[in-house]
């Protein structure tokens, strides 16, 4: 629970950033520098302030109607281990964990024995939201997504069956259906 998190801020619940209400977490320090971020604030990895996923989980625990954390960024995956630790703790608590990230799904597959903590904070992921803000695809249709290329990955289902499995959501209020 001592394990150090370097965040951009919290929202204590959402209901944009993935389905039913969320806590969310915003990682700081972003290496991806997409054009239009909405959180520019959130890239110098020396920015934001520091915390322990034991202050995190104490004010996870405080509201029962929470269905899940979002980790978000910033760049989660730049603190992989240490967000999967988070995320560990979730599940613990019987919470889903949404992770979103710059990268690709399968840039994340290739990483996976290169980059510290990848593997760890990909396994403790439910769904992931992949890939770079990409303006001239920007939507505001899409719920939990800013632009079209990204995609919401069912992690489990996509490594069982080796083929990447979506979820799509027409709205912020159903659960998901699979596609
Ligand atoms: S990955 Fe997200 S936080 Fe990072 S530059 Fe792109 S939109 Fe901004």
């Amino acid at each position: 629970m001592n394990t150090k998190l370097r965040l951009a801020g919290v929202i204590k619940e959402s209901i944009v950033d993935g389905p039913g209400w969320r806590f969310v977490v915003f990682a700081q320090g972003c290496p991806h520098n997409c054009e239009s971020c909405h959180n520019p604030q959130t890239h110098d990895p020396d920015g934001g302030y520091e915390t322990t996923v034991g202050n995190i989980i104490n004010e996870v625990e405080k509201n029962p109607l929470l269905k899940g954390i979002t980790l978000s960024g910033g760049e989660p995956f730049w603190q992989a281990l240490s967000f999967s630790v988070l995320a560990k703790k979730a599940h613990e608590l019987g919470l889903d964990v949404i992770t979103y990230t710059g990268w690709t799904f399968n840039q994340i597959l290739a990483g996976l024995d290169a980059h510290e903590g990848w593997r760890e904070l990909l396994s403790e992921s439910d769904r992931l939201v992949d890939g770079r803000f990409i303006l001239e695809q920007k939507t505001l249709s899409l719920p939990f997504r800013g632009s079209k290329n990204q995609r919401i990955i069912n992690v489990k289902a996509s490594l069982s069956e080796g083929r990447v499995i979506e979820e799509n959501y027409e709205s912020i209020e159903e659960d998901y259906k699979p596609m």
